[in-house]
């Protein structure tokens, strides 16, 4: 075994106010119950939105949730004239666990480049924050055959300046464009090329010890159906979720995979 504890992270992209996040937040906790889901074994993290999360750290203060979540984006910046941004350290008093960088919508919606993830995965550690780095190519490149490269090309920029002591407590999330929210699962085999290569460059780049600790996570329409031979790969530490993260059955048949 890899000794890396697997987490299965929701991410509820701009879905659900406030209130609908609690409703959502405790029934996944009764089901998790329910299917005598072992904490300690699989991590599970929600990412609401960023309005979402007062409320689910009240939620989960109070009923000392297990539970954990996080932020679906976060600044580069520490503070300041940033209209609109919300800063890692803000994120850090409402006790997130972990933001997202460089999701995929991100990159393509709002221009969001290597240098930037970056920038916004090191305001993240630095105020205690785990960035949950989402790399992954889309259709043009994976008809080319270069995922690998293009992935790659993505982990280096995307870590760069990272220690590897860093490194090792790092998330990386591989996620095929062409995957996300179509219906269209990559085969566990598909997953497993790009996951174990993402391992090895961070290997030669940061050393074993560094790659041997870094979670590197498949999204890209996982379900309950198919979670479980994604997650027989060796290189695989779980799922990011979008759609099925939701659907609190589907997310929890997802943490209920083992
Ligand atoms: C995602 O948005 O990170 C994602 C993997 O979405 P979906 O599961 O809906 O494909």
């Amino acid at each position: 075994t890899s000794g890396r504890t697997p987490l299965m992270a929701g991410n509820w992209k701009m879905n659900l106010n406030h209130q609908e996040a609690v409703v959502l937040v405790q029934k996944l906790s009764w089901t998790l119950s329910d299917k005598k889901h072992d904490h300690a074994a699989v991590e599970v993290a929600v990412i609401p939105p960023f309005t979402d999360i007062r409320s689910v750290q009240t939620l989960v203060d109070g009923d000392r949730l297990q539970i954990r979540y996080g932020a679906q984006d976060v600044s580069a910046h520490e503070s300041g004239a940033y209209t609109g941004e919300v800063s890692a350290s803000m994120l850090a008093k409402l006790g997130c666990s972990y933001a997202l960088v460089g999701h995929s919508e991100r990159r393509q919606h709002h221009g969001e480049d290597d240098a930037l993830v970056s920038a916004k995965a090191h305001a993240a550690h630095a105020a205690g924050i785990t960035p949950l780095v989402c790399v992954g190519e889309g259709l043009d490149v994976r008809r080319e055959g270069r995922q690998v490269e293009h992935t790659l090309a993505q982990v280096d920029g995307s870590l760069a300046g990272f220690t590897p002591e860093q490194v090792a407590g790092l998330v990386v999330a591989y996620e095929p464009v062409w995957a996300i929210g179509t219906g269209e699962v990559a085969t566990p085999e598909d997953a497993q090329e790009v996951c174990g290569a993402i391992r090895a460059r961070l290997a030669e780049t940061h050393g074993e010890e560094a790659a041997a600790g870094v979670r590197v996570l498949y999204g890209g329409s996982v379900k309950a159906a198919n979670v479980a031979g994604i997650m027989q790969k060796p290189d695989i530490d779980g799922a990011l979720v979008g759609g099925a993260s939701l659907q609190v059955d589907e997310f929890g048949g997802i943490c209920r995979f083992y």
